[in-house]
């Protein structure tokens, strides 16, 4: 099993910031920056093109309506939000999973 479908087991603990039957948000173990959140479906598909198109809008809806919350509850001023697909982009989960990534104004050197 994947390391995400475990995370969605509950084999492996995670923070969790949104979950309902079809999707769970829990913080990136590796920050890049306060607040770095990975949006999955629950079902295990590889990558953005693997996964069917309606998980993809309730994975998306999902992203979004955080993406709002962080912006008024973090005080970030942007946010990167991004899905790697493949080694070569540098996938190297490969559960698909969307990356919300809170920009603040300083301090704050985009990598
Ligand atoms: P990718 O490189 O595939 O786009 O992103 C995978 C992300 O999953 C990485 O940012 C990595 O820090 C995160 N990650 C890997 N293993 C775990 C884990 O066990 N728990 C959490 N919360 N995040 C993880
Ligand atoms: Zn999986």
């Amino acid at each position: 099993m994947c390391i995400f479908c475990k995370i969605v087991d509950g084999e492996i603990p995670s923070y969790k910031v949104y979950e309902d039957s079809d999707v769970l948000a829990f913080l990136d173990i590796s920050q890049v920056t306060k607040g770095h959140t990975l949006v999955i479906p629950k079902k295990h598909y590889e990558n953005f093109i693997d996964v069917e198109p309606e998980t993809l809008q309730k994975v998306m809806a999902v992203a979004q309506d955080l993406a709002k919350d962080y912006m008024d509850k973090l005080s970030c001023t942007g946010m990167n939000i991004l899905s790697n697909v493949n080694e070569v982009a540098g996938q190297s989960v490969f559960h698909f999973h969307v990356h919300l990534i809170p920009r603040y104004a300083e301090n704050d050197d985009v990598v």
